[in-house]
């Protein structure tokens, strides 16, 4: 029997990794589903855990979408079931997460066609997070296992210096989820941040939000719309 690691670089996979190293838990592989739309605080813990990884000879796989995101996202040929044809899936998330499908489909695809029913995958689900705990025979849930809750997990990772500094600011003190940075799940809280704090994305939504239609929040709140509520709101609080 094999088992595998299954990553994202956020801090409960990373917490769930480095406990499972930590512990001596076994471990043959450790996957990673690079969307290309991750913060670069995520792509630079990847490369240090690369590094580790490489010295203690733990083989380290990444997987990638079929097609870049930007390309599904706004150029793709997509027909509707309703008949209609689009350009790209527009923004993925809420009820409309192509991306987590196809990261979903990818990494089952991949640990059956190489390792057949002989694996565990080890799957990042925190302990005050039950209800993503699935019956699946082949996913084992360490952190739940462990109890360790969210804010463990995030306390673990600063204490052994992950901390996902972005130009000075660590994403995880304003923002509830590290995921990719164009996440339409994102909160109002975590886009005013967004606004505050992390320009260089904020500026890479505007140009995302200019290349579709449909709005970024709920559908129905562009990111134009949303920069100037967060404009009035810093106004108003100067007065
Ligand atoms: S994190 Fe958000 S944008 Fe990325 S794949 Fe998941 S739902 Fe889609």
């Amino acid at each position: 029997m094999k088992y595998i690691a299954s990553v994202s670089f956020g801090k409960d996979s990373l917490a769930m990794l480095l406990k499972i190293i930590e512990l001596k838990m076994p471990l043959d592989e450790v996957i990673f589903y690079n969307t290309g739309m991750e913060f670069d605080a995520v792509y630079q813990i990847r490369d240090e855990i690369k590094y580790h990884l490489n010295r203690k000879n733990i083989l380290y796989t990444e997987l990638s979408p079929k097609y870049p995101f930007i390309y599904t996202m706004f150029d793709k040929q997509v027909n509707h079931r309703d008949g209609t044809v689009s350009n790209g899936y527009s923004w993925c998330g809420g009820r409309c997460r192509w991306g987590t499908t196809e990261k979903n489909k990818t990494i089952t695809k991949y640990l059956k066609e190489k390792y057949g029913d002989e694996y565990f995958e080890y799957v990042g689900i925190a302990y005050d997070e039950p209800k993503r705990i699935s019956q699946d025979k082949h996913k084992i849930y360490p952190l739940y296992n462990l109890k360790l809750t969210e804010k463990d997990c995030l306390a673990y990772c600063y204490r052994l210096g992950y901390n996902w500094n972005e130009d000075g600011i660590l994403l995880y003190s304003i923002l509830d989820r590290v995921s990719c940075w164009c996440c339409a799940n994102k909160n109002l809280k975590e886009l005013r941040n967004y606004y505050k704090y992390l320009p260089k994305y904020w500026n890479k939504l505007k140009e995302f939000q200019n290349r579709t239609n449909r709005p970024f929040k709920n559908n129905k709140i562009s990111i134009f719309e949303l920069e100037e509520r967060f404009k009035r709101e810093s106004e108003d609080n100067e007065v």
